[in-house]
């Protein structure tokens, strides 16, 4: 078998411009994730259905509108996700409903506690990223080519864009040249003999690393709803439009709309 570095894998949405960050989907459960709202509701009844209609659909509005939300923990994705490392910080916060594990030790099922005794796991965490530990980063660092900066009315979780008269172009060379000294001397220390665990305490906050994120149907709309809104940071705000288009159908067969998910604000 052979191993390969991970390229950008097809279907995947590019995400800050610069063909390198990105979200892809890795898998889904296969089960349609609408019906299983529905049939994870109806088991109340007693009832399960084969197929999916407009009245399930009322059904789903329903359990959202009314925060019925354990329905929409049943369906789980994977995402593989390309970032810089600010991104995943902000990204890393997202824990709860965002794990799914085979409950089996043994081919036996055991219970989630059990498990979690046994394996000493996180409950709910399940973002898993490159280890900088292990590998040499490669240089790549997301730049803006336009800048922004922090409006005059001083609300700290809003940037507007700089003017053309400012120069963008050589902030970015500036930001770039930094990007590159850094990465310079990060690989002098590793040839120097220095473990990549401490080399790499100089890199910038811009590199470039990847990780998976399982997280629940929910979990989705949870993060939609805090990163799709203007107040979040624009990088991160692109992920969210990435997470968005790749699971937009889903979202409009269980009836939770974008315009529900992206609230208005108050003029
Ligand atoms: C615009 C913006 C600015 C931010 N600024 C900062 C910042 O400056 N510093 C910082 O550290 N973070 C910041 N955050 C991150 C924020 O504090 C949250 O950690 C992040 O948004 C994840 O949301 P969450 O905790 O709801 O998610 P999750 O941890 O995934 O939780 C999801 C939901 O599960 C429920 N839940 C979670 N834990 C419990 C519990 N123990 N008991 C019961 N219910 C629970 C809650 O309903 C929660 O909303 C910011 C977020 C945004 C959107």
């Amino acid at each position: 078998m052979t191993l390969s570095q991970i390229a950008m894998p097809e279907g995947a949405v590019e995400t800050l411009g610069d063909r390198t960050g990105f979200v892809a989907l890795v898998d889904r459960m296969q089960v349609d994730p609408a019906l299983k709202v529905v049939n994870s509701a109806r088991i109340s009844y007693d009832k399960r259905k084969q197929a999916y209609d407009e009245k399930d659909k009322k059904l789903c509005r329903f359990l959202w509108e009314h925060g019925h939300t354990s329905p929409y923990r049943h369906s789980f994705y994977t995402f593989h996700w390309k970032a810089p490392l600010f991104v995943f910080r902000q990204a890393f916060k997202y824990q709860v409903g965002s794990g799914w594990r085979e409950y089996a030790v043994d081919g036996n099922e055991v219970s989630l506690e059990v498990f979690d005794v046994l394996f000493d796991t996180d409950k709910g965490c399940s973002w898993n990223e490159i280890s900088g530990r292990y590998v040499q980063w490669t240089p790549e660092f997301y730049v803006p080519s336009l800048f922004r900066g922090n409006p005059p009315h001083g609300n700290k979780q809003a940037s507007l864009d700089l003017p053309a008269s400012f120069d963008h172009a050589r902030e970015h060379e500036l930001m770039l040249e930094e990007c590159r000294e850094a990465f310079r001397r990060y690989e002098e220390r590793i040839g120097r003999g220095v473990a990549k665990e401490i080399a790499r305490m100089c890199l910038p906050q811009n590199l470039y690393s990847q990780a998976y994120w399982t997280v629940s149907l929910q979990g989705v709309i949870h993060f939609l709803e805090q990163r799709l809104e203007p107040d979040a940071q624009w990088e991160i705000r692109r992920y969210a439009e990435a997470v968005y288009a790749l699971v937009a159908d889903d979202l409009e067969r269980v009836g939770v709309r974008r315009d529900e998910i992206v609230k208005p604000r108050n003029p």
